[in-house]
Parts: C-alpha cells; sequence; structure tokens
C-alpha cells in the first residue's frame, strides 16, 4: 500500500459563474479518470472567490451534471469562499517581504494610457491573454503615499511588484508539465511571470485573485497534479512564482487540449447549446457527451 502522502491528489475546480459546457466535461473526465487509473484521490474545489459573478445555482448544477457523468469525489467540498482568510494571510506574507503595493488604477484608467501611448506609435506590451500589461505608474510610491493610498476610501488592488519578485525567487523558474499520463515523461517548461507584469492579488470587490487563490488551496489541499487546460498554461509561470514566493509544494502540471466551438474559438459558459445540462435536457446519455469529447 502507498503511504497516503504518496498518493496523488488530483483536483478539479470549476468557478459557479455559468453552467459547465463540454471543455469542463473534458476537464473532469480527464481528471476522474487519472485519479483513478493511479489510485489517486479525487477533488472537486468550487473556485467561487468572484462573488459579484458566482450563483449557488450554477455550484448546484455542477454538482448534479458532473454526477450524471459519473463523476465522483471527495466531501466536503472546498469553497474558496470559506477560505478568504488563508488567502488574507498569504498576501499578508508577501507584503511583509516588499513585494506588493496598492494601486487604484482603474481599468479605463489603463485603458486610457494604453490608448495615448499606442497613439505615438509604441505598441504597448501586452500580456499572454492579450490584456494591455498595467503601465506601473503607482509601483514606487513612498510608504507615506502608500498609506494615504490606503486611507482615502477608494477601491485599490494588491499588485505583485513583478521585477521585485522575481529578483526575490531568484533561481531560474520553471514547472514540470507532463503528458497525457502521469506515466509519461515529464519535461521542464521555463515559467516567464514578467509576461504577466504586475498582476493582481486582491481587490476590494474580490479579497483574493484566482492566482493567489489557486496556489494557496493546492498546496492546503495537496494536490500533486493539476491538470486543466491549455489557456492556463501560461498562467502556470505566475502559480511557479507564488509557490517559490511563499515556499509552497509544486505539483506536477498537464495542460490538456481544449474543446472548440464552430467558430473555432474555446467554449463560452454562455454558449448555451454545448452546456452539459442542455445535452442531459435533450435526451443525450453519459457515453453520448463522452463519445463527442474523448
Ligand atoms: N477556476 C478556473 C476555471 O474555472 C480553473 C482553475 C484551475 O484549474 O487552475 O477556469
Amino acid at each position: 500500500m502507498p503511504s497516503p502522502s504518496a498518493q496523488p491528489v488530483f483536483r478539479f475546480a470549476p468557478s459557479p459563474n455559468g453552467l459547465l459546457h463540454l471543455g469542463h466535461a473534458l476537464s473532469g473526465i480527464i481528471n476522474y479518470e487519472m485519479a483513478t487509473a493511479e489510485g489517486g484521490r479525487f477533488l472537486l474545489r468550487i473556485e467561487d472567490i468572484d462573488q459579484t459573478r458566482c450563483r449557488p445555482e450554477f455550484e448546484r448544477a455542477i454538482f448534479e451534471d458532473l454526477a450524471w457523468l459519473g463523476l465522483r469525489w471527495e466531501e466536503p467540498v472546498r469553497r474558496q469562499s470559506e477560505h478568504l482568510d488563508v488567502y488574507a494571510a498569504a498576501l499578508e506574507r508577501l507584503k511583509a517581504m516588499g513585494l506588493v503595493y496598492p494601486s487604484v488604477m482603474t481599468r479605463g484608467e489603463i485603458k486610457a494610457a494604453v490608448v495615448a501611448a499606442e497613439a505615438e506609435g509604441e505598441p504597448w506590451p501586452r500580456d499572454p491573454d492579450g490584456t494591455p500589461l498595467y503601465p506601473g505608474r503607482e509601483r514606487d510610491l513612498s510608504p507615506d503615499q502608500q498609506v494615504a493610498i490606503i486611507a482615502s476610501g477608494r477601491p485599490y488592488a494588491w499588485r505583485l511588484d513583478m521585477e521585485k519578485a522575481v529578483k526575490h525567487a531568484d533561481a531560474s523558474l520553471a514547472w514540470r508539465e507532463m503528458g497525457p499520463s502521469p506515466a509519461s515523461e515529464t519535461s521542464l517548461v521555463a515559467a516567464d511571470p514578467a509576461a504577466w507584469g504586475d498582476v493582481i492579488l486582491s481587490r476590494s470587490d474580490a479579497p483574493s485573485s484566482y492566482h493567489l487563490s489557486v496556489v494557496v488551496d493546492d498546496a492546503e489541499q495537496g494536490v500533486t497534479h493539476v491538470v486543466r487546460g491549455r489557456d492556463l498554461y501560461h498562467a502556470t509561470s505566475v502559480h511557479r512564482l507564488l509557490q517559490r514566493l511563499l515556499s509552497l509544494p509544486e505539483p506536477i502540471y498537464h495542460h490538456h487540449r481544449l474543446i472548440l466551438g464552430p467558430d473555432g474559438r474555446k467554449l463560452s459558459k454562455s454558449s448555451e447549446d454545448t452546456g452539459i445540462a442542455a445535452f442531459r435536457a435533450a435526451g443525450y446519455t453519459p457515453a453520448d457527451v463522452r463519445a463527442m469529447i474523448l
């Protein structure tokens, strides 16, 4: 018998901000089947940190759709909204290390700065998702100016000072990417967190960002294998950096193919015709859905 610590731990971590589609079915099934094949544990995590977009009926639909597909997971299910203190503690550690700063610049202001710069003929750098990088204006404010921002009552976000953080992380950063089977060789992928600029780690309307909560949760839950879609491949660079800064263990990663819609784009939660519930309602069986995606 393997010791409990040697048992692989997989997780599927959807956000309840819409109905699950075929892409989620693929991700859930791949995780579940890898866990089963490896004699590992399969966890379901509800990533409901963004309370402005998450709704209880979508959470109920996640349970229903996954159970209908034949997936079984451990109880209790971790909900991010119930662990805000843990993310806050991680942010405090980064504050104590001097690696984060408060920023009041809104999305609109950032956009205006980018438009103005590009009007001068300079292309503005963009992150791997295509979003213009934050211009970094508030990065070098004095401690007094920072205190004034926080005291001003304006909504603000905590941003990671990427340059400092990368320096602090020191040795070269990489992650281990495995093939479609945990038995396959892993390859080392160089992480490039700087491509994301000064990412947000928390904001007034969402006390922890996706990046911060996902690395904290994977560590808290002892996740050994992070299996998720290719759309999150580049985000892994930021996750490895945060793991290094917070001294968290390093999982193995596998980024699987995405299911694309007829327009060649990845499916979205608003495209109801590819929703798992819609197929169920139309009389499809779980085997039919699997045949469509596997
Ligand atoms: N909650 C994320 C999503 O729904 C997935 C996070 C992850 O697997 O790391 O896209």
